[in-house]
């Protein structure tokens, strides 16, 4: 085994998307019994990704390392504790390290159900945990609630819209482009705004004079002084993306005795990440929602796809990378 060869993505200094390499590796190994290795055959594109590569994390691996948190493929080998799945399994994983390669070690693989693709499993570790812990961990949204989705056209926000939908939560989303807009309908949202256009706020307004239960932010460096304006009475905002500071005028929290909090995926504990997992394979087995794929790319366009992922507005859905 240890002979074999496995290409995979590589980074040697941490820099901008030129310094992902892709090499010859020798094969990860497993190293405890609950790990399996997994033939991969995509790997996800999270922002997190280009925030390790660029140095700017505040957890970084040593170098060199291979980038990708998410993946899914075809067990290889388990380890002997491993009691979910078995070799030849389809499995997804997310928040692991290395997805970017033909091969890597992983921690907490959950089964790949039939129809699901492997683009779209790879596309569910990092947007659909973080979405999970947001809406149903942090905030305890249930039926009858009514939440925005502010940026609901990327990986994280169609998670948000998809997840809400499945508990029969009302969700409003944001998207910056008219195809956002339209992509935004096609995931079931009841109304959609374009966060780019003026006057969108107050439209939201005059639709939902009660304010909002919920308001799941992903640019809370531009909104967060809006969204506190647009709660409902006791409502909260959950900042999941934030990009640079910015002024709030804090007697609008006094208005409607609302609240802000930050959501990190990173403070998952294991059990909270299975726990997740668990929960997004029977949302794939109950619904016939699925992570949208906007642009697929080889392993050798991985900084291409990095560079995308942050420079690209108008997203809708997620970028992965196929390894055959
Ligand atoms: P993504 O796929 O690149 O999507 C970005 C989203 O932000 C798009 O829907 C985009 O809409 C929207 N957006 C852009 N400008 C906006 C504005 N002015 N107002 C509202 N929305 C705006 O990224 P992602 O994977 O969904 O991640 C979203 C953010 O969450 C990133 O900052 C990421 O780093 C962060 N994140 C945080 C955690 C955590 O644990 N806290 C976990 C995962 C991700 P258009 O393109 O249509 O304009």
């Amino acid at each position: 085994m240890s002979k074999r060869i496995c290409r995979a993505a590589v980074v040697h200094r941490f820099g901008g998307p030129e310094m992902i390499e892709v090499a010859d590796c020798g094969m990860p190994q497993i190293k405890n019994p609950n790990q399996v290795l997994v033939r991969n055959h995509a790997s996800g594109i999270n922002p997190v990704d280009t925030y390790i590569r660029a140095g700017q994390y505040a957890k970084l691996p040593t170098l060199p390392y291979s980038p990708g948190k998410d993946g899914a493929g075809i067990v290889e080998l388990v380890g002997d504790a491993v009691k979910n799945v078995k070799a030849g399994d389809r499995v997804w994983y997310g928040m692991e390290s290395g997805s970017a390669g033909e091969y890597n070690v992983v921690n907490r693989p959950f089964p790949l159900p039939d129809g699901v693709s492997y683009s779209e499993g790879a596309s569910l570790g990092v947007p659909y945990m973080t979405a999970y812990r947001a809406l149903f961990h942090l905030a305890g949204a249930k039926t009858g609630d009514v939440i925005l989705v502010h940026g609901a056209s990327g990986g994280v926000g169609s998670a948000l819209m998809q997840l809400a939908a499945w508990r029969n939560i009302e969700a409003v989303g944001t998207a910056g482009s008219k195809n956002g807009l339209q992509y935004l309908k096609r995931l079931g949202a009841k109304h959609v705004y374009n966060h780019s256009e003026t006057g969108y706020v107050a439209k939201m307004k005059a639709d939902y004079p009660g304010g909002f239960n919920y308001i799941f932010e992903m640019a809370a460096h531009t909104n967060l002084n809006t969204d506190l304006g647009l709660l409902a009475p006791r409502g909260k905002v959950a900042v999941i993306g934030n990009r640079s500071e910015t002024t709030i005028n804090a007697r609008q929290l006094m208005v409607t005795e609302g609240a802000v909090f930050g959501v990190a995926l990173g403070m998952s504990s294991e059990a909270e990440l299975s726990d997740f997992g668990h929960n997004i394979v029977n949302f794939l087995k109950e619904t016939e929602h699925r992570p949208i794929i906007n642009k697929e790319y080889s392993l050798e366009q991985l900084g291409q796809a990095h560079k995308d992922i942050m420079e690209n507005s108008g997203a809708k859905g997620n970028l992965v990378v196929k390894i055959d």
